[in-house]
């Protein structure tokens, strides 16, 4: 069997983004800029996919501003919320443990260049956080807020509908990075109280390499890249029409069918849940309700995350691990870390996010397997024997 189980890290492409951009590869290719008729005709199809896209997140066209995906959306955001706060003397920005890195390294820089950072602490396994905390959090100086919509990792949804109204409250900008919830949980920017927020159209069924900003009329965007006049000169570079035109397409279709997908994919993730809770000495990390359709993630004490990969790529499923052996360090996640596990537990986790064509007899597959690799593991681990012998304590 072969399943694909990291779709937090990529979706497919939907069979109606791919239908959707191949006219505009070789048929509809002039630059939307340009006055002739082959260039108007790119300039439509840009303008129809900004106002799809805007009537399914409850903005207005001009609110959208394409980028090359959520990490540019959330570098332009919380660097354009920066500017326009240290205009009025705001230098302090809120927000939490657990963001992508997207969000924390553009704070890390904000902070070498004098702002104040207040990264809010995570409740423990859920990793929720509560709008009274960002409540308490805001002083005078706070010029915005950032709290994903829903993490990556551990799949927790936050409550931002409420942050958003403590902040509209206390007249600060939020901003969420909606790349994980967008086309698989509602968004209305207006309902949800969202100055700005960022979405990226590989993790819904669109191509990789482009993504929204949305900011509310009123918002200053400063530019990250200086050129020509597209996207109300707000980000120059010819539009990438292809990839605009097949995110419009991926995230009508997805938000069109998100109920259908939910309630196939929640009873399925709570089925992968419970079977994995039985593998002994199991933690699900996450909160077990306020948690994105296909997500699932759990540590298991006494293993390493990236044999658990391996072994698991040998059977057949693609799946992710929360430790960055990868890139060269190995550190483990700071999100496993935010939500309160150690270092040695949070070495052996993994994160499966479903795909929303999953079956049950993968459900069952994937079972068999982590249980199978797991029990292989320990079974030549010295940790997992020092754990048997009593002369180490178990943690989970
Ligand atoms: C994937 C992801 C990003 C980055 O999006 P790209 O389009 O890959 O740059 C940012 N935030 C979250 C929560 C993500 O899951």
């Amino acid at each position: 069997m072969q399943i694909y189980a990291d779709n937090a890290a990529t979706t497919k492409m939907s069979r109606a983004a791919i239908d959707a951009m191949l006219p505009y590869l070789d048929k509809v290719y002039g630059n939307p800029s340009s006055l002739h008729s082959a260039g108007q005709r790119a300039s439509e199809a840009l303008v129809a996919a900004r106002e799809r896209i805007a009537g399914i997140l409850g903005a207005k066209p001009q609110e959208l501003t394409f980028t090359s995906g959520g990490s540019e959306a959330d570098n332009q955001a919380i660097i354009s919320a920066a500017k326009m706060g240290e205009k009025s003397g705001k230098k302090h920005i809120i927000s939490t443990a657990i963001e992508h890195h997207a969000v924390l390294h553009t704070l890390k820089k904000l902070e070498n260049e004098g702002f104040t950072v207040t990264l809010l602490p995570v409740e423990p396994v859920t990793g929720l956080v509560t709008p009274q905390q960002v409540a308490d959090a805001i002083g005078e100086d706070t010029a915005l807020v950032t709290v994903m919509y829903a993490n990556n990792e551990i799949g927790t949804v936050e409550p931002i509908a409420e942050i958003g109204a403590v902040c509209r409250e206390r007249g600060v900008l939020f901003h969420t990075d909606a790349v994980q919830a967008a086309g698989h949980l509602p968004i209305d920017v207006r309902v949800q109280n969202i100055d700005l927020l960022s979405l990226s159209a590989h993790k819904f069924g669109g191509p990789k390499g482009v993504g929204v900003l949305y900011a509310r009329r009123g918002v200053r965007l400063t530019n990250l890249i200086e050129g020509g006049a597209q996207e109300r000169g707000k980000r120059a570079g010819t539009e990438n029409i292809p990839g605009i035109v097949a995110m419009a397409a991926a995230l009508e279709e997805s938000a069109a069918h998100m109920d259908e997908a939910s309630a196939h994919l929640i009873p399925l993730r709570d089925k992968l849940i419970a079977g994995l809770a039985r593998i002994p000495h199991s933690a699900l990390n996450g909160d077990p309700d306020k948690r994105l359709p296909g997500n699932v993630n759990f540590c298991f004490e006494g293993i390493e995350g990236e044999s658990l990969l391996l072994l698991l790529d040998d059977k057949g499923v693609c799946a992710s691990s929360g430790s960055a052996c990868t890139s060269g360090s190995l550190d483990p996640s700071h999100v496993l870390l935010a939500i309160g596990r150690v270092h040695d537990v949070a070495h052996g986790s993994l994160r499966l996010s479903l795909g929303t064509d999953v079956t049950e007899a993968e459900i069952d597959y994937l079972i068999a397997a982590v249980a199978d690799v797991v029990s292989y593991l320990r079974g030549m681990s010295p940790v997992w024997r020092d754990l048997q012998t009593g002369k180490r304590a178990y943690i989970l």
